[in-house]
């Protein structure tokens, strides 16, 4: 280990979507620096295989936790994060990371459209459930998966609308609106990262987000036939999982990331936001929204 680094070795590193792709890259790659860590997965089976592949990661015992949450599903997300505040006395690092794009219109048990519930919603809840443990750790961060793709918006988001529907019929779906919407909760990413640096400004607590590049995942499966083709094509020209998590670990383990507090970073380098992505009246009015949709308020 450098100088430059932050010592993965005494952290406990909480991370979502750690089952697949990005996030599987990235806790492997954790791990192998000796952190403890936490998965939050939906899938107990996978997660148990996840968890033995971690631990072989290192020659030195870590210890791998499980915690089951469906992501979209604010109770769910609930009742993880009491378990985590039961079971871990430290946390230093959220990792929010698990993410999908929806191709047809679908709502959650709370009545929430399933890219915006899952992509930044989830983010949003689980942070501000486990903040306290946060402030608890001599020092931490929150890493946020965002993506290149939120430069698709262009005017921020119809707060009127904040389920999105008309992006999913008519002439609208046909151009391209599911995507639209994706990109929106990656703006949405990148406007919480941002909003939440400012409000624990002073704090022990500093928070980042990054684009992993388009990267060879399971991302876009779900979605049927023609997708998972266009998905096999962009392949040819994807990254792989190690190197999409490759930033995200760069931020995990730099010594001194304060000047990266509330940033967006590419390719291991802080990357200047689109316009609409820096705006900061957004971003606090996005922050009351959230709020209202998950009926918590992040102190
Ligand atoms: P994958 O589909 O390979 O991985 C997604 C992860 O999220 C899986 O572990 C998956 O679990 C988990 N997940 C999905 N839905 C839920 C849910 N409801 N509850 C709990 N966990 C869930 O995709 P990627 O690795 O590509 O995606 C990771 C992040 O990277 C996402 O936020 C995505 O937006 C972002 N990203 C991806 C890019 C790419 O090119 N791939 C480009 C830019 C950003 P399970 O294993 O059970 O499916």
């Amino acid at each position: 280990m450098s100088e430059r680094e932050w010592n993965l070795q005494d952290k406990y590193v909480l991370i979502t979507g750690a089952t697949n792709g990005i996030g599987l890259a990235a806790a492997k790659a954790i791990a192998a620096r000796g952190a403890n860590i936490g998965i939050i997965a939906r899938n107990q089976r996978r997660a148990e295989e996840i968890s033995i592949q971690l631990k072989k990661q290192t020659s030195k015992p870590i210890k791998v936790d499980i915690f089951i949450a469906d992501l979209s599903s604010q109770s769910s997300i609930r009742q993880a994060a009491e378990q985590i505040l039961e079971r871990c006395p430290q946390i230093d690092l959220l990792v929010n990371n698990a993410g999908a794009l929806f191709d047809t219109l679908l709502k959650t048990e709370d009545g929430v459209e399933m890219t915006w519930a899952l992509n930044h919603l989830a983010p949003f809840l689980l942070t501000s459930l486990l903040l306290n443990r946060l402030k608890e750790s001599d020092s931490a961060r929150v890493i946020n998966t965002s993506s290149h793709g939120h430069k698709m918006v262009k005017n921020g988001f119809d707060f009127d609308n904040i389920n999105g529907e008309d992006l999913y019929t008519g002439v609208k779906k046909l151009m391209g609106g599911p995507t639209l919407r994706y990109a929106q909760t990656k703006l949405a990413n990148i406007l919480f990262t941002s909003e939440l640096a400012q409000r624990l400004e002073g704090t022990n607590i500093t928070v980042h987000c990054f684009d992993p590049g388009l990267v060879a995942t399971n991302f876009n499966q779900n979605n049927g036939r023609m997708a998972k083709a266009t998905m096999a094509v962009m392949k040819l020209f994807s990254r792989t999982p190690e190197e999409g998590a490759d930033t995200l670990v760069w931020l995990a383990e730099m010594k001194d990331v304060s000047w990266l507090n509330g940033k967006y970073c590419a390719d291991r380098q802080l990357k200047e936001p689109t316009e609409v992505a820096a705006d900061r009246e957004l971003a606090k009015r996005l922050w009351e929204i959230s709020e209202e949709q998950v009926g918590a308020s992040l102190k």
